[in-house]
């Protein structure tokens, strides 16, 4: 299921995602390995508890990030298995798939048990032992109950925000293998459309996913074992029309949702906003009306 580590990964500069490159690029870590690339921290780590659940609900965004030149790492809580039609060397492979189709530079599998997903001390130390080695400056997780779906979800989000905080605990590096405390900047939240709740969030905002939704879809059709044709028809509608809905908003074809738990900070209201291109509505590719 999981393939020894290789060599830390070079930075990625360019937009380069053919499956042959990233397999010699990405690192598969299994939980007892020790420290291979805390010399090269990521800049972000996107998590969620079950494979499949980042390409759906963040694809877009972490395609983008990884075409922009970041190194981005994606944290999978479980296995994802058993489901209905998988089994754990098809998702092991599946998964794997994924990460190539996205480009990411680490892609990382906790042993975590799915369906039983609890916060607790021992989630919380997987995750921000992740997080210790990795040393992002922001961490991306999903948001919110979904009672129609696992509840493994909404551990996972409140095992995220444990794990932020857990990862700068002086003192104790003994309960993260031996690794050294790190402080997040940032904690991002994903909202589930579907969630049970409106919640309201401080500060919300768009992630222009116009040039990589072709690649989140792609991403997602890796898991042929959760998706057959008629599932993965309607799984694009969701993927299609949520991010239309959310990127329509901001003046985009196709957007992402994202939610601070505070309020956006900025000491240069100018650069916060300056490459943020609206346009016009329906304008100017609509022909004018006729007199
Ligand atoms: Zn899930």
């Amino acid at each position: 299921m999981v393939q020894p580590a290789t060599h830390p990964c070079p930075q990625r500069v360019t937009h380069l995602y053919s499956t042959d490159e990233h397999h010699h690029q990405r690192e598969w870590l299994s939980t007892t390995e020790k420290i291979v690339s805390e010399a090269e921290p990521l800049d972000i780590v996107f998590t969620a508890p079950h494979p499949d659940d980042l390409e759906i609900g963040m694809g877009g965004t972490i395609a983008k990030l990884v075409d922009q030149g970041y190194r981005v790492g994606m944290l999978h809580m479980t296995s994802g298995e058993p489901t209905p039609r998988g089994d754990l060397k098809t998702r092991a492979t599946e998964r794997d798939q994924a990460a190539d189709v996205l480009g990411v530079a680490i892609c990382h599998q906790l042993e975590l048990t799915n369906r039983e997903l609890m916060d607790g001390p021992a989630a919380r130390y997987a995750v921000a032992t992740f997080l210790r080695r990795h040393r992002p400056k922001i961490l991306v997780g999903m948001a919110g109950r979904t009672p129609g779906a696992s509840p493994d979800h909404y551990q996972a989000q409140l095992i995220t925000e444990a794990a932020r905080f857990y990862s700068q605990f002086t003192k104790w590096d003994d309960r993260f293998d031996g690794t050294s405390p790190h402080r997040i900047d940032h904690l991002v939240y994903r909202p589930v459309p579907v969630a049970a709740e409106i919640t309201h969030y401080h500060t919300t905002f768009v992630v222009d996913i116009t040039d990589t939704i072709q690649r989140k879809i792609k991403a997602v059709h890796c898991y042929k074992s959760q998706f057959d044709e008629t599932r993965m028809a309607r799984v694009e509608q969701y993927i299609r029309g949520n991010a239309s809905a959310d990127g329509s908003k901001a003046g985009f074809e196709y957007g992402e949702t994202y939610a601070l738990p505070r309020p956006l900070g900025t000491s240069n209201l100018i650069n916060l906003l300056g490459d943020w291109k609206i346009p016009p509505p329906f304008d100017p590719q609509d022909p004018p009306p006729s007199p």
